[in-house]
């Protein structure tokens, strides 16, 4: 699933060369994944040109001339390419925009989970999702507004951080990197956090997306759908020695996904109730 590094780095990429071009040809290849909620794509979408581009949690927004938009949830699969039109379509494509410089920009995803909106400005908030996102894990907010976002949430802590209502942006491999540096056992529940705890996960969660950002954008040149993780420090390293203690990383299956915590930096029990 991208999460908010990948997709911050795709939004600075597309930020530079999308705005001011404009769609010469569109298609929809798979349109289990396409939502318009007012004018259908592809026909109405012709002629516009991108405006801006912008991240909102694990939601793309691309605003078009004439008040229109698209927002891209990517869920677990998508992806968007940026390629020149002659680069062979992969089978994945779902939907493909022909760009006046040559380009094109595709949205891809394997299990076409995913969905692409294509709708009038004004009805860009009833997009199902996006409204209910939390502030966006890079904003700058306090404490005491993380705090107040996690009141109404009892169950496991990485639980609550995923579901993106408290911190926006976070899937299921950022949360065990923000749970590790945080020191925090993933499956603690909300209520039995200390202050102390909390305070280090708020901490925590900005700093390891922003390294993270770092890193991505390094290395990620023009392959914007790439997921690039290997620099992680727990997740998906189970048995790997821990980069704090040095201790053998868990892995384990939880509520239908891998999570990977050191049980000795991250101590806690499972609780099964
Ligand atoms: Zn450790």
């Amino acid at each position: 699933m991208p999460e908010a590094p990948e997709l911050q780095v795709a939004v600075e990429f597309l930020g530079e060369r999308l705005p001011g071009q404009a769609i010469t040809e569109a298609q929809v290849l798979k349109p289990s994944v396409v939502r318009s909620l007012a004018e259908p794509l592809p026909d109405d979408a012709v002629g516009r040109e991108f405006v801006a581009i912008a991240r909102r949690g694990k939601f793309l927004l691309l605003s078009l001339t004439g008040g229109y938009s698209l927002v891209i949830n990517p869920k677990l699969t998508g992806g968007i390419q940026f390629v020149p039109a002659k680069q062979r379509v992969l089978k994945k494509t779902c939907v493909r925009f022909s760009l006046s410089d040559g380009n094109d920009l595709r949205y891809v995803d394997d299990r076409q989970m995913g969905q692409f909106y294509y709708v009038p400005d004004d009805l860009v908030e009833t997009v199902p999702g996006l409204a209910e996102q939390g502030p966006d894990v890079l904003d700058d907010f306090s404490f005491d507004d993380f705090k107040a976002g996690l009141k109404g949430f009892s169950g496991e802590i990485k639980g609550v951080l995923t579901r993106g209502r408290v911190i926006a942006g976070i899937g299921n491999a950022y949360a065990d990197e923000i749970l590790f540096r945080a020191g925090v056992y993933p499956f603690k529940k909300r209520r039995a956090l200390s202050d102390d705890e909390l305070r280090r996960i708020h901490q925590c969660s900005r700093e390891v997306v922003l390294d993270a950002v770092e890193q991505v954008r390094q290395r990620m040149g023009n392959q914007i759908d790439h997921k690039l993780r290997d620099f992680l420090a727990v997740h998906n390293k189970g048995g790997q020695p821990c980069p704090q203690c040095g201790n053998a990383i868990t892995k384990l299956r939880a509520n239908q996904r891998i999570t990977s915590y050191c049980r000795r930096c991250q101590p806690g029990m499972l609780l099964r109730n």
